[in-house]
C-alpha cells in the first residue's frame, strides 16, 4: 500500500478505517471529529516502504499516550512493532511526547550512531522508542516479519 491506513477497534466494538497520506494517518479524528473515545482502543496501521523509519514515530507514541490507546501495532516492509499500555503507563500530552522523542533522537541515538553501535538506516527510531517506552513505562517491541 503506497499510503497509510489505520484500523481501530474501539471499546464499544465498532471498527474504524482511516485513510492517510504516504507519510501519516490521523485516527484521532475518531475522537476529535466523531466524538467516540479512543481510550482502551486497539489499532493497526501500515508504514509504506518509501517513508518508514522501521519503528513507531514520535507522533505515533504521542497519539498512543495522549488518547490512552491500549494497544497500537504497525508494520512496514521489514518489521512489525507494537506499543501496549500497562497499569504503570504514564499519562502524557502529545507535544511533550513528540518533543521528548526528538530529544532522544538528537542526543543518545546520535551518540550510538557516532560510535557505530546501531545501523542508522533501520535502528534510529527503534532505539528512540526503546528509551521512550522506558521513560513513559509502556511496552514496546519490534520483530522481523515472517513473510520475508
Ligand atoms: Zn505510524
Amino acid at each position: 500500500m503506497p499510503h497509510e491506513e489505520d484500523y481501530t477497534i474501539l471499546q464499544d466494538g465498532t471498527v474504524w478505517r482511516t485513510k492517510g497520506t504516504t507519510a501519516s494517518v490521523h485516527p484521532e479524528t475518531i475522537q476529535s471529529e466523531y466524538g467516540h473515545t479512543l481510550k482502551g482502543s486497539y489499532s493497526y496501521h501500515n508504514h509504506p516502504a518509501k517513508s518508514t523509519h522501521y519503528s513507531m514515530s514520535g507522533e505515533d507514541a504521542g497519539f498512543f499516550l495522549e488518547y490512552e490507546v491500549q494497544y497500537s501495532q504497525a508494520s512496514d516492509d521489514r518489521y512489525i512493532y507494537f506499543m501496549e499500555r500497562t497499569p504503570e503507563t504514564l499519562l502524557a500530552k502529545y507535544e511533550d511526547v513528540t518533543g521528548r522523542f526528538r530529544e532522544i533522537l538528537d542526543g543518545p541515538v546520535r551518540e550510538m550512531e557516532f560510535y557505530g553501535h546501531i545501523d542508522p538506516d533501520t535502528d534510529e527510531y527503534h532505539e528512540a522508542m526503546k528509551q521512550l517506552s522506558q521513560e513513559y513505562r509502556f511496552r514496546y517491541e519490534r520483530v522481523v516479519r515472517n513473510d520475508r
